[in-house]
């Protein structure tokens, strides 16, 4: 126990998100200045460009308190991208090697609770999602000419091409690190 870490870190549950975020893809994101119409294959470096800031965040003291309640603290947010990484490249991989998936669901609130975000190691959680982010960045880069184009979608009946879904993970990692946890 070190003096930066509260002694229980707060695991409870936060509200769901209610905000429509797959809008981003075509209007941008007033909240962190997210500008959609970068180039796609960019993505990878983009993402990469993001690792050396989320290692900073989570060498800040007192990453666990939450700035409000009903709020993640800044180790939450960054076990939460960690995990939308592995997330995210399963479903590029799916929309690659099958026609029109649809993606498995992912509760993101229950996994901060279940698997106790706020009570990881912020040490060995940064060696994680600067692996997950280069792995998912390379992920990207791999991706080439038509394959841009080929398609999945949610549980909830959302649709994406590789192009938009790329968009759409670029902004979640960015949004996370300007707006959530100023990074
Ligand atoms: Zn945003």
């Amino acid at each position: 126990m070190t003096a930066e870490r509260p002694e229980t870190p707060d695991t409870s549950s936060v509200p769901p998100e209610t905000r429509d975020w797959t809008e981003v893809i075509e209007r941008g994101c007033p909240e962190c200045g997210f500008d959609p119409h970068l180039d796609v294959p960019t993505t990878g470096e983009r993402v990469r460009a993001t690792v050396d800031r989320w290692v900073a965040v989570l060498e800040r003291p007192r990453v666990t308190e939450r700035p409000r309640p009903g709020t993640w603290s800044p180790l939450e947010y960054a076990c939460h991208v960690r995990d939308l990484c592995r997330v995210f490249r399963e479903r590029l991989r799916l929309m690659l090697d099958e026609q029109d998936p649809v993606f498995p669901d992912w509760d993101q609130n229950a996994a901060a609770v279940q698997d106790r975000y706020n009570e990881q190691d912020p040490y060995e959680a940064s060696g994680e999602i600067a692996q997950e982010l280069r792995a998912t960045a390379d992920a990207f880069d791999a991706v080439s000419g038509e394959q841009w184009t080929r398609t999945g979608r949610r549980g909830d009946g959302k649709e994406f091409t590789v192009a938009g879904f790329a968009v759409y993970f670029r902004h979640d990692v960015e949004h996370h690190l300007r707006a959530d946890v100023r990074g």
